[in-house]
């Protein structure tokens, strides 16, 4: 198969081509430099490097109904917001069936990875790794232990099947908690997340010490806290859908202007579905909306790239021959790339490259 438009990566966009054989990148080039292949599928679209979303709580998953009205804390705080009452009550096979619905989803959406952070400590993450298993979507888990004081020996057995932790905040976990979290990531080489400026302003200080690989909204951050976290290297995972739902909205222009590293991610799937594309679109459409415009490849950049070097395989970002995980190629007018990817793309325009997705072996 051989697709003629324009590429989206790393680099930038283009026009150009790209070969495929058996869904990999075999030969990439300008437009008009294709080597005679004889016949050959020919696709007019834009390969993208795979989409990770860059923040989720699969777990919610086992609710799907519209959340009861009222602030977010008495939904989504521990230990006895609306959903952890809800896990705890939900039993393991019906949470299993739920993470496999929604990373099935996210599948269809060809989206190749997820950040999650996942709650109810070493069983939460188990419970996850075992509904991953045999998926296309890679589950990268960032779990959460639940003794606190922490307790060493929990700690240590979450991080070996974690790939690092995820805190609720820093309002409700104390500096040690952090301290203790964020040292043990940094030597087992594991990553160390949590929530910042969410329901309302908190100093960078608080989050960003001990420094976390990432923080998680930043909805209500000034300018200047903005800055601090470029500075200190912290990478920024934003959920324009969730936050609009508690009318907020991340300032994106602003992330974008000081050069901010962000990942977009769906946040919690008892809100709406885990779809990056829809949250692009509105993404895009909600910044305009405030008068506050951010451009298309901003955004495209937290779907497609930024999520890649984050997770330290920056390779995944750039379209070329032998590129570790397949790119996705959209049936979408190569003019304008990044403005088709965010504002028009759906699973429907996806043209497979190789195999279909979902559970690996079984059709669709
Ligand atoms: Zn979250």
């Amino acid at each position: 198969m051989i697709v003629q438009g324009a590429i989206l990566d790393v680099d930038g966009s283009r026009p150009g081509y790209v070969r495929f054989r058996e869904g990999r990148v075999v030969e990439v080039g300008g437009l008009g430099t294709e080597s005679a292949h004889g016949r050959e599928r020919r696709i007019r679209g834009i390969v993208i490097p795979a989409p990770v979303n860059g923040h989720t709580h699969l777990g919610d998953a086992v609710s799907v109904r519209e959340p009861p009205p009222g602030p977010i804390a008495r939904l989504v705080r521990p230990p006895h917001g609306y959903k952890f009452r809800l896990l705890a009550e939900t039993p393991r096979a019906t949470k299993l069936a739920a993470f496999r619905g929604a990373l099935d989803r996210m599948a269809r959406d060809h989206v190749a990875a997820t950040i999650d952070f996942r709650e109810e400590g070493t069983e939460g993450v188990r419970l996850l790794r075992d509904a991953a298993r045999g998926m296309r979507v890679r589950a990268v888990i960032l779990g959460r232990p639940l003794a606190r004081p922490v307790d060493a020996g929990e700690l240590r057995s979450l991080l070996a099947i974690a790939d690092g932790v995820g805190l609720s905040s820093a309002l409700e976990e104390p500096a040690e908690t952090r301290s203790t979290v964020a040292r043990a990531c940094r030597s087992t080489g594991k990553r160390f997340g949590l929530h910042a400026s969410e329901a309302r302003r908190e100093p960078p200080d608080s989050f960003l010490r001990p420094r976390p690989d990432l923080v998680v909204h930043l909805a209500h951050a000034t300018v200047d806290d903005l800055a601090a976290v470029r500075d200190a290297g912290v990478t920024a995972a934003v959920c324009p859908r969730s936050n609009a739902l508690f009318g907020r909205q991340p300032d994106l222009r602003s992330m974008e202007r000081l050069g901010l590293k962000v990942l977009l991610g769906t946040d919690n799937a008892m809100f709406h579905a885990p779809s990056l594309w829809r949250e692009l679109e509105f993404a895009y459409t909600a910044t305009r909306l405030r008068r506050r415009p951010v451009s298309a490849g901003f955004l495209a950049r937290a779907a497609l790239i930024e999520p890649w070097r984050w997770l330290g395989e920056p390779a995944a970002a750039r379209i070329a021959p032998g590129m570790p995980v397949p790119p996705v190629v959209v049936r979408l007018p190569p003019e304008d790339p990044a403005y088709q990817i965010v504002t028009r793309t759906t699973e429907h325009l996806i043209v497979p490259a190789g195999p279909p997705p979902g559970r690996r072996g079984l059709p669709r």
